[in-house]
C-alpha cells in the first residue's frame, strides 16, 4: 500500500497515524494517550495526527512529543502526499471545515475485520446544537454524489458483504448541497431498486427528519432493516430548548408511537445526555419518566462534555461529574431492562442475521435486522454470511440461539 506496510499497533510502527475524536473532553485525553503510548513503543516513531480533535483544536497536538504533522479532516485526502513532505519541525494544516462543500467517497471495497460495510452518504452539520462541537469539527452538511454511493454499495455488495449501512453526521440532511434535489427516501429508494444489497440499515437520523415517506418505505422493504436510532438527548422540554433542539417531547413520543405502530418488531434506540449545565432534579426526572414510558428498545446514554467553542460551555451551574453519573446509571439500568424484555419476546422465533468475525467466550456472534445481538454455536468460516437463528434463553446482556440454516436461502 503506496510503500507502506500495516502492522499491529503494539509492534511499535516508525509511522503511526491517530484519526482522533473530540466529541467529549474523554476522547481527546483518548488521543493523546494513544499519541504517547505510540512514543513508548517506538521513541523514534513518527505520528501523525488528524480528525475532528486536530481540526478544531491542532494547537494541543502541535506540542505534543513525537507529533510531525497535524492536518484537518479534510486534509486527509491529501495524506500520502503530505507524509513525503518531510519537515524540520511539526507541521500543521488544517483548513476551513466550513467552506468545504461536497463528500469524497474513499474507493473501499472492504472493511478490515468487520462483516457489515458502512458508506458515508454525508458530512457535516448546520443544526449547532448549543453541548455540540460536531459543526466546528466536521463542516456544514452536505451530501455525496448519489452515484458515487451507488457505485460504492455495488462495488461492496460484489466483494460479499450481506449488509451495508449508510453513515453520516445527519443522515437526514441528504441532499443538501447537491446540484439536483434528493432526499434521503429517494437515495434509499435507489439504492434498493439499482443494487443487489441485501440488508441495508440505516445510520442515526434526527427525529424531525424522519419523515413518514421514509418510515413507508422501511416498513414495506424487505431490504431495510427495521431500526431506528434516533437522538432524544433529553426528555424536559426546557432542557431541549437549552440544548437548541428542535422538537418538544409530544413530538418525540409521537414519532416513536408511529414508528412502533408501522413496525412492530422494530428496534428503536435513542440518544440521551445526562448533566447538561442546570438540568435540574426535576428535569432529569423529567427525561427519566417520558423514557421510562416509550416502547423503545435500547439506549445510549452519554455524560454531558463541556466543549470549549460551543455556546453550552459558558453556561453558568456546570453539573458535577458524580450527579452526571448518577443519573446515566439510573439510565442504563432502564435501557438494559427494555432491550432484554425485547429481545426475549423474540425467543422461539426464527432470525436472520449477519455473522460477525470472531468469538465471544467461544461462541460466534450474529446481528438480527432488528440490532438484536445472537450468540450461537458455529464455524468461524461463517462470519460475513447471513444465517437464520432461533433463540432460546437470554444470557450475558445476549441471546442464545440454535443455528436453523445457513446460508439463508433465496439470498439476493
Ligand atoms: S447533536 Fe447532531 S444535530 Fe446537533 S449539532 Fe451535533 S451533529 Fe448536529
Amino acid at each position: 500500500m503506496a510503500g507502506y506496510q500495516i502492522i499491529p499497533f503494539d509492534d511499535g510502527a516508525e509511522l503511526v497515524i491517530v484519526n482522533t475524536c473530540t466529541v467529549t473532553s474523554a476522547t481527546d485525553a483518548q488521543s493523546r494517550n494513544l499519541i504517547r503510548r505510540a512514543r513508548r513503543l517506538n521513541d523514534s516513531c513518527r505520528v501523525v495526527v488528524t480528525g475532528c480533535y486536530a481540526q478544531v483544536d491542532p494547537d494541543a497536538l502541535h506540542d505534543l512529543p513525537g507529533v510531525s504533522l497535524v492536518i484537518g479532516n479534510e486534509e486527509k485526502q491529501r495524506l500520502l502526499d503530505l507524509l513525503k513532505s518531510e519537515q524540520d519541525s511539526t507541521y500543521v494544516e488544517v483548513s476551513d471545515i466550513r467552506q468545504v462543500e461536497s463528500v469524497c467517497l474513499p474507493p473501499l471495497s472492504s472493511f478490515s475485520g468487520r462483516s457489515r460495510a458502512f458508506v458515508q452518504i454525508q458530512n457535516g452539520c448546520d443544526a449547532f446544537c448549543s453541548y455540540c462541537i460536531i459543526p466546528y469539527a466536521r463542516g456544514a452538511s452536505r451530501s455525496a454524489h448519489p452515484d458515487e454511493i451507488l457505485q460504492q454499495i455495488a462495488g461492496l455488495v460484489e466483494s460479499g458483504y450481506q449488509e451495508i449501512v449508510l453513515t453520516g453526521i445527519h443522515i437526514g440532511g441528504y441532499g443538501n448541497g447537491l446540484q439536483v434535489p434528493l432526499t434521503l427516501n429517494a437515495l434509499v429508494q435507489r439504492v434498493e431498486l439499482e443494487t443487489e444489497v441485501h440488508r441495508l440499515r440505516l445510520g442515526s437520523i434526527e427525529p424531525t427528519e424522519l419523515t413518514d415517506d421514509l418510515l413507508e418505505s422501511v416498513a414495506s422493504s424487505q431490504v431495510i432493516c427495521p431500526h431506528f436510532h434516533i437522538p432524544l438527548q433529553a426528555g424536559d422540554d426546557h432542557v431541549l430548548q437549552r440544548m437548541g433542539r428542535t422538537y418538544n417531547r409530544d413530538f418525540f413520543a409521537d414519532l416513536v408511537k408511529k414508528i412502533r405502530r408501522a413496525l412492530p418488531s422494530a428496534a428503536i434506540s435513542l440518544d440521551v445526555i445526562t448533566g447538561f449545565p442546570g438540568e435540574t432534579d426535576q428535569e432529569f426526572e423529567n427525561t427519566f419518566g417520558f423514557i421510562a414510558e416509550l416502547p423503545i428498545t435500547d439506549l445510549h446514554v452519554f455524560l454531558y462534555s463541556k466543549r470549549p467553542g460551543t455556546p453550552a460551555a459558558t453556561l453558568a451551574d456546570q453539573i458535577p461529574g458524580n450527579i452526571s453519573r448518577d443519573r446515566a446509571g439510573r439510565l442504563r439500568h432502564l435501557a438494559a431492562e427494555k432491550h432484554r424484555i425485547f429481545a426475549e419476546s423474540f425467543i422461539g422465533q426464527e432470525l436472520e442475521v449477519v455473522v460477525e468475525t470472531g468469538t465471544k467466550r467461544g461462541l460466534l456472534k450474529g446481528i438480527s435486522k432488528n440490532y438484536l445481538d445472537i450468540r450461537f454455536a458455529g464455524d468461524a468460516s461463517l462470519a460475513g454470511q447471513c444465517v437464520t437463528l432461533k433463540p432460546f434463553s437470554w444470557q450475558d446482556d445476549a441471546l442464545r440461539a440454535d443455528l436453523v440454516s445457513s446460508p439463508v436461502p433465496g439470498l439476493r
